[in-house]
């Protein structure tokens, strides 16, 4: 029976325990669900705590980028050659970013490219000895679009890419960030940066590139300028030591009109060596009055122009003063900012003094010249009067003795009555002569087309005598003195009518016009003349013949050139003996 029953004792002890078991495990599993929640909730914690910290983590990271983007652009700064900032530009970007490629390319804007300025690495310099060019419009070149449009482009990963120019000598780039370097608005170039790693760029490092770009675009075009200005200094200088030897006063000055540089000519004229003036303010050191215009009126033209000259009276190291022609020039940058001035000063002190001697030479040969010709007016006019009553008791006697006289004294008689009546010509041709210079000229239109006419009839015996044909091509008005072209035309003619070939006698006359001048011809076929006296038949008596050949006092060429001269013309002759003569006159359309 203890037999039977042990089993099921045995089962129901079993069950029992099992139940136990199970409310344990129960037990255990709520505690563990417990648990569970615990730690979920704990996990819920560490995660928040995570995000703050990570959070903190990426302001520390981007506080560090801007610090050392910060710390780049305060080493640059200070750089003031541009080859140097860029190449130390690079270098530090690259180090302390750990970047695979740094470059800089600066714009060409006449040709419409960008040049590569400087690369990081033997591999930049390689590319720069190249000379690599991107054009601004090429499409496939980040750097050309980030030029374009004025923007940073980033691409991190390249192979992507479509706009990306891959470049064989950079073959590990994955990830390229180009920004535009500015000035102001002005475009100077792109800084390209490229890595090896895809996604390389965070926002953090992005915004922090961005920033030095910035920086070093300002530093870049400061050297640019700082470096312009010292190469127009040097070549100031330069030009400075060429001139030191000139005999102008040549000193360089700044831009606030102090002195840079001063010739041995400049020591000389003030008075003071260079080393006593150089630095300090032109005016100080040279007081100067200006003539017509005021010192104000002097800066305004010298900074609206960029140059002045004119005279000034400065004053010497020991007080005297001296007249000065100044050209003064104003030196300016790339820019177009007056960076300085350049002045070359001559003493005029001589020139004046010459001039003021010529002025009165001139004066009293004018004088002279005025008292000469009233008293050859003068004189040919009170000579005609005795010559008259010479030449009537001539006559006179002549005819009281008519028949009476020996042949002898009939040829004594005729000698000195062809002499009176030469003298009565000269009288004639010196008075009218004389006569071109004392009376005031009348200025009117004049057609020397009927002024011709009117010689063609005074000279009419003459003409048919000698059968001259007398032509003309058209000829011109002119606003001149009426009978003074008559006398001009009439003594030419009547040479021409005078020294004529004995075959086919013929004069020409024509006329062309140049500028506001008329160039008129006066031809003939006559005898011509030597040109070797073509000087010399234009003064007062001077004559190629002997009377008994040609008649003639020597005075109609000196007459005619008197009356070009006051007409502000000129006169002159071209002729070959044996082959007619050409007078020129060269006249004014409007002589007054
Ligand atoms: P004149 O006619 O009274 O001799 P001019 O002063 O008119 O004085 O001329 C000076 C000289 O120039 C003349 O003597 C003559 O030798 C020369 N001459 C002037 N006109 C001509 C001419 N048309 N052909 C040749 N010789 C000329």
């Amino acid at each position: 029976m203890n037999e039977d029953t042990l089993p099921t004792e045995k089962l129901f002890q079993e069950i029992h325990d099992l139940r136990a078991a199970l409310a344990n495990a129960q037990a255990e599993i709520e505690h563990l669900s417990q648990r569970n929640q615990e730690v979920q909730s704990e996990l819920d914690l560490a995660d928040t705590g995570n995000l703050a910290l990570q959070h903190q983590a990426n302001r520390y990271a981007s506080a560090t980028l801007l610090h050392k983007a910060a710390v780049i652009s305060q080493k640059i700064s200070t750089v003031r050659e541009p080859d140097m900032l860029a190449t130390r530009a690079i270098a530090l970007i690259r180090s302390n970013f750990e970047l695979y490629h740094v470059h800089i390319y600066l714009l060409d804007a006449a040709e419409q490219v960008l040049r590569l300025h400087h690369g990081s690495g033997r591999i930049g310099k390689q590319m720069q000895a190249e000379g690599r060019i991107i054009s601004l419009q090429a499409e496939k070149s980040l750097v050309a679009l980030a030029a374009r449009q004025r923007r940073m482009v980033l691409s991190q990963n390249v192979a992507q890419e479509p706009l990306h120019l891959a470049n064989p000598l950079l073959p590990a780039t994955r990830s390229e960030l180009s920004i535009p370097l500015e000035y102001g608005r002005t475009l100077l170039g792109i800084l390209d940066i490229q890595d090896s790693q895809i996604n390389r760029f965070s926002p953090a490092e992005v915004d922090a590139l961005v920033s030095l770009a910035g920086h070093v675009a300002v530093a870049l075009r400061n050297a640019q300028l700082f470096s312009e200005r010292r190469q127009i200094q040097q070549k100031l200088l330069y030009q400075a030591n060429l001139l030191q030897n000139v005999s102008d006063a040549v000193i360089a000055t700044d831009n606030q009109f102090c002195i840079q540089s001063w010739n041995k000519a400049a020591e000389k004229m003030y008075g003071w060596k260079s080393a006593e003036v150089l630095g300090q303010v032109f005016d100080k050191v040279v007081p100067q009055i200006y003539g017509a215009e005021t010192y104000e009126a002097v800066m305004a033209e010298f900074l609206a122009r960029g140059q002045w000259q004119g005279r000034v009276t400065q004053q010497r190291r020991d007080g005297s003063q001296m007249p000065i022609l100044a050209s003064v020039t104003a030196v300016k940058d790339a820019t177009n900012t007056v960076i300085g001035a350049v002045a070359v000063n001559r003493d005029i002190s001589n020139q004046l003094a010459i001039e003021e001697a010529l002025r009165q030479r001139t004066h009293s040969l004018e004088a002279s010249n005025e008292e000469l010709a009233q008293f050859a007016y003068a004189a040919s006019h009170d000579l005609q009067e005795p010559l008259r009553m010479i030449t009537a008791y001539l006559q006179l006697l002549a005819s009281k003795h008519q028949g009476t006289l020996d042949e002898e004294s009939n040829e004594f008689i005729a000698y000195a009555l062809d002499g009176a009546s030469r003298m009565r010509q000269l009288i004639t041709d010196l008075l009218a002569y004389s006569r071109v210079g004392q009376k005031n000229q009348t200025f009117t239109q004049v057609d020397l087309e009927k002024i011709l006419e009117q010689v063609c009839l005074n000279l009419e015996m003459q003409v048919k005598e000698s059968q001259v044909i007398i032509t003309h091509d058209p000829l011109p008005t002119l606003v001149a003195d009426k009978t003074q072209m008559l006398q001009l035309l009439q003594n030419l003619i009547s040479n021409a009518l005078k020294f004529r070939s004995s075959s086919e006698p013929k004069i020409h006359l024509s006329a062309k016009k140049e500028k506001d001048r008329w160039l008129i011809k006066v031809s003939d076929n006559g005898i011509g003349i030597d040109p070797k006296f073509s000087q010399k038949i234009f003064t007062l008596f001077q004559r190629l013949h002997t009377r008994d050949e040609y008649p003639g006092t020597g005075i109609g060429l000196a007459m005619c050139k008197k009356i070009i001269q006051k007409h502000g013309g000129e006169i002159w002759v071209e002729s070959a003996l044996g082959a007619g003569s050409t007078f020129y006159l060269s006249l004014p359309e409007n002589s007054t």
